[in-house]
């Protein structure tokens, strides 16, 4: 049977579009830089291995992961192009880096230990990737650490660093203080040390400054339609669609309540859609309709264009929304409603939810079927 029949909702990744974003990245970037792929927690929920052969058609050099296994996942789609774990050189796994040629991100002096060892052991020199933290104090060498390790050649030894990079904490931010402090600290702190090829920008800060360019971007969030540069129009193509069946249309009386814990009472008769959809789905509990100083507020649905408000909470697996104000033809049992496309892309959704787009797309469920165009 069709995915589509069987299941609720129906998720459509437009790989095309994504490629369409990879090129423009590689346009705002220029020849001389180079754009990787961030193809971590499953392309940001689109599905690694659609991702990451469109990518590798377009001649992506370069792919981050965050883990291990993501990393020997994308082995198994490709298994030329370097590919590096984010989080660093897993304890007991050094073998299976080398073994795979998956490139760990070196992330302390300890990593650098650990993955130089292995190299000497093997006499083989192995490729890394050294991380300086410049700011975000999650990973990375610090700068006292950065300036020990440079300045001690046998603490490298074996060890083929490919690119040193760092990592922006604010750059979604047009005006934060801390992308350019961040900037000036990788600058600083890479003086004199002679690293083939430098990596400081992710999609936003990609956008904010051609300084940050380097030799290699790192856009993830970019490339599936999130938008880099909140506080103006966005400048890539959605690549996420979502929609979901109204499973029945229920007539609610005034003064009755809808949902768990009754959260929403009506002021008057209403018509309502229960739909298929819920957390369960990745359709965050935060999109439930609660009440403000300046009235209800609510995560938004449409049909035809036309919002259709959730009214109450969100549950598990259905989610019901009002379609009391929708002009001309309600829809009916089997018709299917908009909950990201041409209304509503992924950053509108996320606001609605009180987060990110980066969590909308990471929660995509397993449930929908899946298409992609
Ligand atoms: C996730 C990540 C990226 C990609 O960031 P986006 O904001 O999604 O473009 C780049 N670099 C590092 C180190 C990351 O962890």
């Amino acid at each position: 049977m069709q995915d589509k029949l069987s299941k609720a909702g129906v998720l459509t990744i437009d790989l095309g579009a994504m490629a369409d974003n990879y090129r423009q990245f590689q346009k705002v970037v220029g020849a001389d830089c180079a754009v990787a792929g961030v193809v971590k927690a499953d392309a940001y929920g689109t599905g690694l291995k659609p991702v990451v052969e469109t990518l590798t058609k377009l001649d992506c050099p370069q792919f981050f992961v965050a883990t291990l296994d993501e990393a020997i996942q994308l082995r198994a789609i490709n298994d030329k192009t370097p590919v590096a774990v984010l989080g660093g050189l897993y304890h007991g796994a050094e073998k299976e880096y080398q073994a795979r040629g998956i490139w760990p991100v070196l992330n302390s002096p300890e990593d650098i230990q650990r993955w130089g060892q292995l190299a000497r052991e093997m006499n083989q020199a192995l490729p890394a990737i050294l991380h300086i933290d410049t700011g975000m104090n999650r990973l990375g060498l610090s700068a006292g650490e950065s300036k020990m390790v440079m300045q001690s050649p046998d603490l490298l030894e074996g060890i083929s660093v490919q690119i040193l990079m760092s990592h922006f904490a604010s750059a979604d931010s047009q005006t934060h203080p801390q992308t350019q402090a961040q900037a000036d600290a990788f600058a600083e702190i890479m003086t004199g040390f002679a690293a083939p090829k430098k990596s400081l920008a992710n999609s936003s800060g990609t956008y904010r400054n051609s300084d940050y360019h380097y030799d290699m971007v790192r856009p993830g969030y970019a490339l599936y339609g999130g938008n880099p540069t909140p506080e103006t129009d966005n400048p890539v193509k959605p690549v996420v669609s979502l929609s979901a069946r109204i499973l029945q249309i229920r007539d609610v009386g005034k003064g009755e309540t809808i949902g768990y814990s009754a959260t929403h009472e009506f002021d008057d008769d209403a018509v309502c859609a229960t739909v298929g959809l819920g957390y369960a789905d990745g359709f965050l509990r935060s999109g439930s309709s609660r009440k403000t100083d300046s009235g209800p507020e609510a995560a938004t649905l449409f049909w035809q264009g036309q919002p259709c408000p959730i009214v109450g909470r969100v549950s598990m697996d259905l989610v019901s929304v009002d379609l009391t104000n929708i002009n001309g033809p309600r829809p009916v049992a089997g018709d299917s409603l908009e909950i990201l496309g041409p209304h509503q892309g992924v950053d509108d959704l996320a606001e609605a939810m009180g987060t990110i787009g980066y969590e909308i797309l990471t929660s995509l469920g397993a449930r929908y079927a899946r298409e992609y165009v």
